[in-house]
């Protein structure tokens, strides 16, 4: 009877284009729990800082993140002071913090002006000088293959920082163009790829994305060749949400599944390992392939501290936005004299779970025995008529505490994860 419950849900819930790695999945879902005052960071034992940097110089169409035009030098450099005093005053007030992530992304860091870049840098590389750092620690930068030089490139080598991200998306310059940016050629990119390995950062991810208008199998073995040929250490690949982008159509589930597979086994013939389901993808075996902020992030769901507009936050007793989230006139927050977080969610083990879940499902799968320590008891027999429907069904698989989504499951990978929501049975899925 349960089960049938749990199958009705499932099969409703495959047909919903919000299911994916976003929650919550309506701006109105947390205003329940929203409390005045900051999120409490007591005893959270090793965190991450992220950076927000909303900075770009062309903004594209098909990007969900908080981002603005690039300002003039002077605004840029006074963003770049009010990150400083945000942050001094968070280690003021926590001074034992230990960090095992730092990641700076946006926007795009490395857009900035080279002398703001420095600073950049160097704010990076004075923080983590004062506070300890985990054996695993692993920071790493975003940026464009267009807004590197080789002055970037050095400051960010001699700050420490060792793993640089960069956004391909695709190669095809007809889907590029039309969503307002600009192709890269190749030899560009293997240039900013030598460099980067010769200036000492010994990990360059790219990010491909897939389910945008006009890709299709001939624009997608193109990109598939472009990597084949720079073989960097890692490779993203995100497929296109449509949340947060109003009006804009997503490709049908088949669509998505189909470029994920058709892009897993080529990556995977060139040698990348990652579990089918995962979205990143690495040279090495022993490595997850992405920063170690977001392995923590996606794998253990520990605590981080965002700085910067829009930055996202969240510890044990909930998740915190700074200003600037889903705002739209975003170079009035430039004026701020802080960018500390405004608005604070106390969330419950369910909604923290939730989030988790979500986070998580980018690795494909989630722990079992992480969500039992949020939800304060057996996760696994909390959820053991979801189980045992998505076990049954082969659309998850069970090795000791790790759930993994199958091939079957993920074609409806939203529908399967949110199973595991533990407000389940009442979230609106459209
Ligand atoms: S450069 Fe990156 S962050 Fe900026 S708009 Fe494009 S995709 Fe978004």
């Amino acid at each position: 009877m349960l089960s049938q419950t749990t199958k009705t849900i499932y099969l409703a819930r495959t047909l919903s284009p919000l299911l994916n790695t976003s929650y919550p999945l309506h701006k109105e879902d947390w205003l329940a729990y929203r409390v005045e005052g900051t999120l409490p960071y007591d005893d959270v034992g090793p965190m991450s800082f992220y950076l927000h940097i909303p900075f770009c110089r062309h903004l594209c169409r098909f990007c969900e993140y908080t981002r603005m035009s690039l300002p003039d030098d002077m605004r840029q450099l006074r963003y770049l002071d009010v990150l400083a005093q945000d942050i001094e005053r968070f280690l003021a007030a926590h001074p034992d913090t230990v960090l095992q992530g730092f990641d700076i992304g946006g926007g795009t860091p490395t857009a900035l002006s080279l002398d703001n870049f420095q600073r950049l840098m160097t704010l990076y590389a004075d923080t983590v000088r004062r506070v300890q750092l985990t054996s695993d620690f692993e920071p790493s930068i975003e940026g464009t293959f267009l807004t590197l030089d080789n002055e970037k490139l050095d400051a960010i080598a001699q700050a420490g920082i060792r793993r640089l991200s960069l956004g391909v998306q695709t190669s095809s310059s007809t889907v590029l163009n039309a969503q307002g940016r600009n192709n890269v050629d190749a030899d560009v990119m293997q240039r900013i790829l030598d460099q980067a390995h010769a200036a000492g950062i010994r990990k360059v991810n790219l990010d491909l994305m897939y389910g945008l208008a006009g890709q299709d199998d001939a624009s997608r073995q193109r990109d598939l060749d472009v990597i084949h040929h720079l073989m960097p250490e890692q490779v993203t690949l995100y497929e296109l949400r449509v949340n947060m982008l109003p009006g804009v159509q997503s490709a049908s589930k088949e669509e998505l599944y189909n470029a994920y597979c058709s892009c897993y086994e080529a990556l995977i013939g060139m040698g990348y390992h990652a579990r089918f389901g995962q979205n990143t993808f690495s040279r090495s075996d022993s490595d997850f392939g992405v920063s170690s902020y977001l392995r923590n992030r996606m794998l253990k769901g520990t605590s981080y501290r965002g700085f910067g507009i829009s930055a996202q936050s969240m510890s044990a007793a909930g998740i915190a936005y700074n200003p600037g989230k889903n705002e739209h006139r975003l170079s009035s927050f430039l004026d701020r004299a802080t960018f500390d977080e405004e608005t604070h969610y106390a969330l419950p083990p369910e909604e923290l779970l939730s989030k988790y879940i979500a986070i998580a499902a980018y690795s494909g799968g989630f722990s079992l025995d992480i969500a039992s320590n949020i939800l304060g008891h057996d996760a696994g027999e909390h959820f053991s008529d979801e189980l045992a429907f998505c076990l049954d069904e082969g659309l998850l698989t069970l090795d000791n505490d790790r759930v993994q989504i199958t091939r079957k499951g993920f074609l409806h990978y939203g529908a399967v994860f949110s199973l595991f929501y533990l407000n389940h049975k009442n979230i609106k899925t459209n």
